[in-house]
């Protein structure tokens, strides 16, 4: 069970926490992954992009969570639950593109209790122009394997301080339909559907059954948002993917395909009961027209928890705001 007034103390006492031996080896590990990602990808021919953080409309597919709405001088603006929709309008100049992107949501208070959940914390979000949803999985397994080498060599004695070892995982990662899952989890009697997300418990308890990172992909239709996009071949399926960390560590990441045809897009928002007013100038893009592309998003937070062996995400970042508590 967690202990509320230990997460206050933790929290409102930052100034105390962040001084100890402890909290500095996980900020240094977690500045050896920042630079990982960026050198890795830069390799890779992607280009950076500064993130906005507000707009007249942000991702809708946030799980439960709430959007922030702010007043911006008299228009109705929300705060960045993600990036998602903007990234197409800049991949279709870049070709290959990435922002260390922060993102708002009010996580139901409940989640909490998971010990992953944030309500402000950051996505490295990619994109790739041209991209098929295996070769944004290809890219994301090669940058996993890159930034896991490179913290076990620059951060050997953060490491061993945190009691942390880690194995630089084989390529390629397994890859689990959708379904396949689903069918998983009900021999073992979770309470799972085949036409929606995975429930947090049923994650955590898929992810410990593995020692290695591994790909959900091939996501139901009714499971997710109108910007991911349909398998043309196969009606109901999306061209989509979740990558899971090993050893109960659960959700490190989540992407496909783009929905990029107006047509196509307007159809989806139509039957989700989506009001089209609201994303205006997303579709005038569409309209213009975009790159097909496919890409992910990857939590920072997440990825320095797993890498750094840490229960609780908390201590994945220097000023956390988590589900429910209003802290510094
Ligand atoms: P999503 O598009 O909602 O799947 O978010 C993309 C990635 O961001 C996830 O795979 C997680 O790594 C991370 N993420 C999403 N929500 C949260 C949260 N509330 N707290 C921390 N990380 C999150
Ligand atoms: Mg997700």
């Amino acid at each position: 069970m967690l202990d509320l007034s230990e997460i206050k103390t933790n929290l409102f006492e930052r100034f105390k926490y962040i001084k100890m031996p402890r909290m500095r080896n996980i900020l240094i590990i977690q500045d050896e992954i920042l630079s990982s990602l960026r050198d890795f990808l830069r390799g890779e021919g992607f280009v950076e992009i500064l993130a906005p953080i507000i707009g007249p409309v942000t991702d809708p597919g946030i799980r439960g969570a709430k959007q922030v709405s702010i007043d911006f001088y008299g228009h109705h603006f929300k705060i960045m639950s993600s990036m998602i929709l903007y990234k197409q309008m800049v991949v279709s100049s870049l070709g290959k593109i990435f922002s260390l992107s922060p993102n708002v949501r009010l996580e139901p208070q409940e989640s909490l209790a998971t010990m992953r959940h944030l309500s402000e914390f950051r996505q490295l979000d990619l994109e790739i122009a041209e991209a098929s949803y295996m070769e944004a999985m290809d890219l994301g397994e090669r940058m996993l394997a890159y930034v896991v080498r490179r913290v076990k060599k620059n951060c050997r004695e953060e490491l061993t301080s945190l009691k942390r070892s880690l194995k630089v995982p084989n390529l390629p990662f397994k890859k689990i339909p959708h379904k396949e899952a689903v069918d998983l989890l009900l021999s073992k009697g979770y309470n799972v559907k085949y036409g929606e997300e995975i429930p947090w418990d049923a994650e955590v308890a898929l992810s410990s059954m593995f020692d290695d990172p591994f790909w959900i992909y091939d996501f139901p239709l009714t499971a997710r948002g109108f910007y991911d996009r349909e398998d043309p071949d196969r009606p109901g399926i999306l061209r989509d993917f979740d990558l899971i960390y090993p050893e109960g560590y659960g959700e490190a990441i989540s992407g496909g395909e783009r929905e990029y045809l107006f047509g196509k897009v307007i159809g989806r928002m139509r039957s989700r009961g989506d009001d089209l007013r609201d994303y205006g100038w997303y579709l005038e893009m569409l309209k213009e027209g975009v790159s097909p592309s496919a890409g992910f998003g990857i939590g920072v937070e997440r990825l320095t928890r797993y890498l750094c062996g840490l229960e609780k995400i908390w201590e994945a970042v220097p000023f956390p705001k988590l589900p429910g508590i209003a802290s510094p």
